[in-house]
């Protein structure tokens, strides 16, 4: 585990029972108010992105957009939003896909990534996957390619990574 790596596990929050009973939400909420550490995983997930030659970050709603936006100013490329659906003002494309009970659907712009485009998805908790997965079949829509995902945290047990079928980034990993 590297320094920062040990720094932003000790930053994060444990909430219990939240949003619900059973889940244990991880707040990012004391990495973001502290500007010397989200300066440095900033700059984290830019080197990723400037080794894989990058052209756009796709940032999932709502916490993603945090680091996006940050992000994209390090990158010098521009940043799209995946939004969940009903929030994107112009034509946009569509997926659905599993919650834990029930679905949800997320929505791209049509014009937000040009076909061959390098793209990294960024977020800040990899879950199920699921929703880093719609947002990697929306690029794919448009002819885009997903040249890796990143972030801040990643639930490893619930095996998120295996089912995104693209490199697989996370500075912490429980
Ligand atoms: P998933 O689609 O299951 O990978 O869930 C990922 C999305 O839900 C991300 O946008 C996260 O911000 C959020 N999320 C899922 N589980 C948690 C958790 N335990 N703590 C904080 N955010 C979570």
């Amino acid at each position: 585990m590297t320094d920062l790596s040990t720094a932003v596990g000790a930053a994060l929050r444990d909430v219990p029972d939240f949003p619900k009973p059973g889940i244990v939400f991880k707040d990012i909420t004391p990495l973001l108010a502290d500007p010397e550490l989200f300066g440095r995983v900033i700059a984290w997930m830019a080197a990723l992105g400037r080794a894989a030659g990058v052209t756009k970050v796709v940032a999932l709603d709502a916490r993603g957009f945090l680091f996006g936006g940050a992000l994209v100013t390090e990158l010098g490329v521009g940043l799209v939003p995946v939004r969940k659906a009903g929030k994107l003002p112009s034509e946009s494309i569509k997926v659905s896909y599993a919650l834990e009970y029930g679905e949800a659907e997320v929505e791209l712009h049509v014009d937000a990534i040009a076909p061959g485009e390098r793209v990294m998805v960024v977020d800040d908790v990899l879950a199920t996957g699921g929703t880093a997965g719609a947002a990697i079949a929306l690029v794919r829509a448009l002819g885009g390619e997903v040249a890796l995902a990143v972030f801040v945290i990643e639930l490893g047990f619930l095996e998120g990574a295996d089912l995104l079928g693209v490199p697989v980034e996370s500075l912490v990993v429980l």
